[in-house]
């Protein structure tokens, strides 16, 4: 049973899901060691309340998972429907806590996601309600409003309440002038387009030399298919960016941890930034292994790691270099508030993953919050920028001199235009 809710000033009083599936397939863009044929996808949910508001969110896949992940947002239509998000805490909590839901994870999955879905969207909303870039609704509120959103379970040996509330009453100061330092110059970010696995060596030697102009400070590559095409890539990319240039590389999960650890010093001549996704996301153990010998070139993860959990370990294993925390992977903006704070104890950065559809538009707002109100530097850390289909969302990221220009929009820049939805809604025949 859910518990009454009190006297609102609105009412969520509709659920709608879109199936929706972009045919990228067809241009091997995104195309890496393991997803060779990606169709990237949105499992996408519009709340509307009873006074015309609506927020969006979406879970993204890469084809036909928008078939179970639709389904399991549908699942969590009765923590939506009339009630409000006013109390985000309150709204996350119930949704991870329904036992008989939380038995196909816990916390961990295609139900994890759906979760996620709904909470953004809900976050969606409250930032409109509020005429606030999501960001800034964030960075405007207490340590103690924060600390409320949070759900800290299986983290007290890690992260405690009181740990929370230091790290984020220690960035108080000067708050302000981070508020303007990211309105000026925006967000550090960095290319992965040239780096598809499925592009010829002209296209990566041109798109390589195309976000130097551009003023990218990085770019990645995949690898993990071929040692001597990734030798013969890397090699390419570093003649066109020279030396020093940080090259990060992208193995998507193709390894055991013996092979992750050889493959990579066969690459360790072309200065790799950062590995990342070396082997399984769940292998804590294997991830720290492989950091230890590979060191100094950092292990980087996150994309698919699937709850605070997790990333607790690998943290206190010391796997991990770089933090990559994805804004559709875990249960919404409550559980990545939770991530930033591990990854500040631990004095590790975050350099969120995204791409896919809409994933840049929505981890903006979680960096510049990190940046504003909980690590308080931009120092190596970079939000990922994927070079497609933001044509399709209304309030769709800028990029300028290689970072992400803050956003003004009120929202969490989650919605799709009307017209996309239509066009890429998946029919079966
Ligand atoms: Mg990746």
């Amino acid at each position: 049973m859910l518990p009454e809710v009190a006297a609102v000033p609105y009412r969520i009083v509709a659920m709608e899901t879109h199936d929706i599936r972009f045919p990228t397939s067809r241009e091997r863009a995104g195309s890496d060691a393991m997803n060779p044929d990606p169709d990237y996808s949105a499992s996408y949910v519009v709340l509307r309340t009873d006074d015309g508001a609506e927020g969006h969110g979406f879970a993204f896949t890469i084809g036909r998972g928008n078939d179970v992940q639709t389904a399991a947002i549908r699942a969590l239509e009765p923590y939506v429907l009339g009630r409000d998000a006013e109390d985000m805490g309150a709204r996350y909590r119930e949704m991870i806590g329904d036992s008989q839901l939380r038995w196909l994870g816990p916390e961990k999955g295609v139900m994890h996601m759906a979760v996620g879905a709904v909470v953004n969207a809900l976050w969606d909303l409250k930032a409109r309600r509020a005429g606030l870039p999501l960001w800034l609704l964030l960075a405007e509120m207490s340590p103690e409003q924060l600390v409320e959103l949070l759900d800290l379970r299986y983290l007290s040996d890690a992260l405690t309440r009181q740990d929370a509330l230091d790290i984020l009453r220690a960035a108080e100061p000067g708050r302000a002038d981070r508020i303007e330092r990211l309105r000026r110059h925006g967000y550090p970010a960095y290319a992965t387009s040239p780096g598809w696995l499925g592009y010829s060596d002209d296209k990566l030697r041109r798109l390589c030399a195309q976000a130097l102009a551009d003023g990218f400070p990085m770019i990645k590559l995949k690898v993990g298919a071929d040692l001597g095409d990734d030798r013969r890539r890397l090699r390419i990319a570093r003649e066109v960016c020279g030396p020093g240039f940080p090259i990060a590389i992208d193995a998507n999960q193709r390894w055991d941890v013996g092979a992750a650890i050889a493959w990579v010093r066969e690459l360790a001549e072309f200065d790799p930034w950062w590995v990342e996704e070396p082997t399984s996301p769940d292998d804590v153990l294997g991830h720290a292994e492989i950091a230890r010998a590979i060191a100094p070139i950092r292990v980087a993860t996150g994309e698919h790691v699937q709850n605070r959990v997790i990333f607790k370990q690998m943290l206190r294993a010391g796997a991990l270099g770089v933090l990559q925390l994805d804004a559709a992977r875990v249960g919404g903006v409550n559980e990545n508030l939770a991530i930033l704070l591990l990854a500040a104890k631990h004095g590790v950065p975050v350099c969120p993953h995204a791409g896919g559809v809409g994933l840049c538009e929505l981890v903006q707002h979680l960096a510049m919050f990190d940046f504003v109100a909980v690590s308080g530097s931009t120092e190596n850390r970079m939000i990922e920028y994927v070079e497609h289909l933001h044509e399709h969302f209304v309030d769709p990221v800028v990029i300028k001199n290689g970072a992400y220009a803050a956003p003004g929009a009120p929202g969490f820049s989650a919605a799709m235009r009307p017209e996309s939805i239509a066009q890429y809604t998946w029919r079966t025949t």
